[in-house]
């Protein structure tokens, strides 16, 4: 948050205190690993927090009517638990010493998109803790002795081969067990931001939250965020590492936790090299919904087809209906799935996006098992058919999918069939996490 020139600031000092707690909660992210420098930035920003109620009764005279507005601020703080634990850690930190807090590492085991999508909702703002984990361990254990510490789970190897092993690094204050540490600070920030900005409202000041993107600001959405600021949405994929496992139980990386960002692309470049129809920008345009873009995308998903023969997996996020993010997806393994779709969720959790358009090939098989029982995946059964789809889904709970069915022969793609899909059942797989997530923001205000 960040004043414009000639407004006057109703609440300076708090609103300065309110932004160093912003870099101290970044100060433990970024010490997570760290035991000192994790309790010396966790003890400032405890601090910082609890400054912020301090200055904005110390500048009262600054804000109009200040005791009847603050009174309703303070029987609000004083039913939130986590305000309450705000203030005796305050207490505690400044008068009897540290806060007793302890680091641990969770294993849990997830089996596609339902169990990825459930981890991701422990790790939604205001979300309790998760108990069923498969193994605490403790947080020095080294990646590669991990695999030493499954517990035997008598599953098949098909199964196996499928499954992830995430495991979860986590603070926690014995005096607020069910909460992680930063999403306690975060909602304490979050609390007082909206304070902070209630006072700003007062004096006909909207605070709104900017991005820089490339040369221009623009205000960023955070109705969804209770006061936090989008960077402290959610710290799960932070704090998380994803692993395979191999076909004798041991384990391999394919997530590290702040490691992987998705790259850019830029779709002028696309639209040059496919020659697409001249009007088709503005037809895109015209396109006033969502789900109205999604036969403009599958046209062009066509002509890249045709000329490359592949079309790479592509993820467009919207806010309103417009584009606001595009970012390829590399699929290489089933495992890399269920951690892809936390990674999309994060990101439209992050940008605000309220719809997203998912466009790939896809391969279309009907049921079947193999000797054992299990079903076959459309990857191992030989009559698969080849697909192109695009997908859009938005954070109602409603989607559309468009499926191309085509065939490629003598190097030339043929499209024979398309299908149009819609409903509240339609869904891509690797939008299920997203959806969850959207599910978490609450009802939406429909006009
Ligand atoms: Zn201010
Ligand atoms: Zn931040």
């Amino acid at each position: 948050m960040t004043n414009d020139g000639d407004f006057r600031c109703p609440t300076p000092t708090a609103h300065r205190r309110l932004d160093e707690a912003h870099k101290w909660w970044h100060g433990c992210l970024n010490s997570y690993d760290d035991v000192d420098n994790f309790r010396a930035n966790l003890n400032a920003g405890v601090q910082a927090l609890r400054n912020v109620t301090w200055m904005i009764q110390k500048e009262k005279s600054l804000v109009r009517d200040f005791d009847a507005w603050y009174a309703a601020w303070q029987d609000s703080m004083k039913a939130d638990p986590i305000m309450r634990w705000l203030v005796k850690s305050r207490n505690r930190i400044v008068k009897e010493g540290d806060l007793e807090i302890n680091s641990t590492a969770q294993m849990r085991f997830v089996h596609g998109y339902e169990g990825a999508a459930e981890i991701y909702a422990s790790g939604l703002p205001d979300s309790p803790i998760a108990e069923e984990v498969a193994r605490t361990i403790s947080p020095l254990t080294r990646p590669s002795e991990y695999a030493k510490r499954l517990p035997h789970m008598g599953l098949p190897r098909y199964i196996w081969q499928d499954t992830v092993l995430y495991v979860q690094r986590r603070w926690v204050d014995q005096a607020l067990p069910e909460r992680e540490l930063l999403d306690a600070l975060a909602h304490c920030y979050g609390f007082l931001a909206r304070i902070v900005a209630d006072a700003h409202l007062r004096d006909g000041y909207e605070l709104g939250v900017r991005e820089i993107r490339g040369a221009i600001s623009i205000e960023v959405p955070t109705e969804h965020l209770s006061g936090r600021l989008p960077c402290m949405a959610s710290t799960l994929m932070k704090r998380t590492s994803a692993y395979a496992i191999g076909e004798d139980g041991p384990v391999s990386m394919i997530y590290q936790s702040q490691a992987v960002d998705l790259p850019k692309l830029s779709l002028d470049k696309i639209d040059k090299r496919y020659k697409i129809a001249p009007d088709w920008d503005s037809r895109l345009a015209a396109a006033t919904t969502l789900f109205e873009r999604v036969p403009v995308y599958m046209e062009r998903a066509k002509k890249i087809l045709e000329k490359d023969k592949n079309h790479i997996t592509l993820c467009i996020l919207h806010q309103d209906a417009q584009p606001i993010d595009f970012f390829p997806i590399d699929i290489e393994t089933h495992a890399d799935k269920m951690v892809i779709s936390q990674i999309i969720a994060d990101r439209i959790q992050h940008r605000g996006a309220d719809g997203a358009i998912v466009i790939g090939e896809m391969w279309i098989a009907p049921e079947s098992r193999d000797g054992e029982g299990y079903p076959v995946r459309a990857t191992d059964n030989p009559d698969r058919l080849d697909a192109l789809a695009v997908v859009a889904q938005d954070r109602t709970g409603w989607g559309r999918m468009i499926t191309s069915i085509y065939t490629r022969r003598f190097g030339k793609v043929r499209f024979i069939h398309e299908q149009d899909e819609s409903g509240e059942d339609v869904q891509h797989g690797l939008l299920s996490v997203a959806s969850r997530m959207w599910a978490s923001w609450g009802p939406t205000a429909i006009d």
